[in-house]
């Protein structure tokens, strides 16, 4: 009995020696900052800002038709308000609405870099009008706030980066490469004729750029449990995004006398097994990456569990939501009270992991369910993006010009669940890059998309700062 005591004294003994040496090499993965010359914003950007967002250059649909008047008012808006940008960089329309500005770089044996944003919003859900505190394409000015959609997503970033640019200019500013500025007319439905178009363009020529910066990433307060710090996440990588069509065909019949499978019994089966019979949670790059460099800030407990994934990976990868997920978004049958249809259909969409592919989550799908429900792909479909280097120059210089400008923050990598238009940029960059410092606390998360989009004023000086900074950083 005694030797039972012991041995499992013994083990309990290396275990807790293990995961206490894998919490104790957990050390802190951030770069030190470096006191920076702090420029002087004028305030006339609230108003340049705020002129930006009454162009309702609103995305409907994939099909619909731009609004030409609006695009091209914003586009004259533009250069009325950026004169040096508009002398000094040559401009490029593609698709009519899309913009490439090109700034030649004074050394062309150095790789160019792509600094994105785009034009499009999202329209406003016209019920939630007088949940608004000012007109979403009013862009009201208030003591705190610019007001309206487009703030965050993406117009916000757009013009922090023209005023930058424009700033820089004023300053005689000469990059030693090349800086393309790729704003998209249609990230909002997919960008299949705005940024695919930009990046099969820059291929054509042959440009081969050492980094793409978009959208995706932010600066998230009080948004990680345990972190009191603000965590500037720069996403590497977007999950895929796929829609597929389950199918019921059956020959219907009088509800008086159901059959035993019932068209939209068959298809509620169908959802409940999807459902029930996730894809496995995975602990794939960048999720590794984004374990390190957050776990090494967490308080211990957390932190212990963090060093840990061999013992504790479940509850973490779910907290990071590290796996493909399923959720049915559209459902469709039956026509009358008293009738069995013969058709029933259900739409479920998937965000793709790393790893997996559309072709993949295709064969689940079908493992899964009835053989006697037909599977479609349906609508936008597009597989993981490849994961970008945490080692290359590019990212030292995104994650030191980061610390440099929020010495208050820590930079973690992370995985994105939405798409960006960046996902096109993978051929024409060594690495793509997702991160603004856009300020993201509890109660702002829902503005995106969503009711009353506003930033604050000091975070928009915030993200120009942080544009001019990083251009210089880079040379
Ligand atoms: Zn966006």
């Amino acid at each position: 009995m005694k030797k039972i005591i012991y041995a499992l004294l013994a083990i309990t003994g290396v275990l807790v020696a293990i995961l206490l040496f894998n919490t104790v090499s957990l050390s802190s993965k951030q770069v030190a900052s470096e006191p920076l010359q702090k420029i002087t914003i004028p305030n006339g950007v609230y108003s340049n800002l705020s002129k930006a967002i009454q162009y309702p250059t609103i995305s409907y649909s994939e099909d619909a038709i731009p609004d030409s008047t609006v695009f091209y008012g914003f586009h004259r808006f533009l250069s009325e308000t950026f004169p040096l940008v508009h002398e000094k960089l040559t401009l490029e329309k593609i698709s009519d609405y899309s913009l490439l500005y090109t700034w030649k770089g004074a050394n062309k044996d150095k790789k160019p870099i792509i600094l994105m944003s785009h034009q499009d919003v999202v329209p406003v859900d016209q019920p939630t009008l007088s949940d608004w505190e000012a007109g979403p394409f009013e862009g009201k000015i208030t003591n705190t706030d610019i007001i309206g959609r487009g703030t965050l997503d993406d117009k916000g970033t757009l013009m922090a980066l023209l005023e930058s640019v424009e700033l820089l200019l004023k300053e005689s500013f000469v990059p030693s490469q090349t800086i393309y500025l790729a704003f998209g007319h249609d990230e909002e439905v997919g960008g299949a004729n705005g940024a695919a178009k930009i990046a099969q363009l820059l291929k054509e020529r042959g440009v081969k750029a050492s980094m793409t910066l978009d959208e995706g990433g932010f600066l998230a307060d009080g948004l990680v449990p345990g972190i009191d710090k603000t965590v500037a996440i720069v996403n590497l990588a977007e999950k895929g995004f796929a829609s597929f069509r389950l199918i019921v065909e059956t020959q219907g019949g009088h509800s008086s006398a159901p059959p035993k499978e019932n068209t939209i019994g068959m298809l509620a089966q169908a959802i409940v097994d999807l459902e029930a019979n996730q894809l496995p949670y995975t602990l794939v790059e960048p999720i590794n990456y984004q374990l390190d460099y957050m776990g090494a800030e967490l308080p211990f407990l957390k932190k212990v569990a963090f060093a840990n994934p061999w013992l504790f990976k479940k509850p973490i990868l779910e907290a990071l939501n590290a796996h493909t997920t399923t959720a049915a978004t559209i459902i469709d049958g039956g026509v009358k009270n008293n009738v069995i249809p013969t058709v029933a259909e259900a739409t479920i969409n998937f965000r793709i992991l790393p790893g997996e592919t559309i072709a993949s989550v295709k064969e689940h799908i079908k493992k899964t369910i009835s053989t006697k429900i037909k599977v479609e792909p349906v609508g936008f479909l597009t597989n993981p993006s490849p994961v970008s280097r945490i080692d290359s120059e590019a990212y030292k210089s995104l994650e030191k010009t980061i610390r440099s400008v929020f010495p208050e923050s820590v930079v973690v990598p992370g995985l994105v669940g939405g798409g960006t238009d960046a996902r096109y940029f993978y051929e024409v960059s060594d690495d793509v890059y997702r991160f603004y410092p856009i300020r993201l606390a509890p109660d702002s998360m829902t503005r995106f998309h969503g009711i009353d989009e506003k930033i604050g004023k000091e975070n928009y000086k915030e993200i120009i700062e942080f544009t001019y900074q990083l251009i210089k950083q880079l040379n």
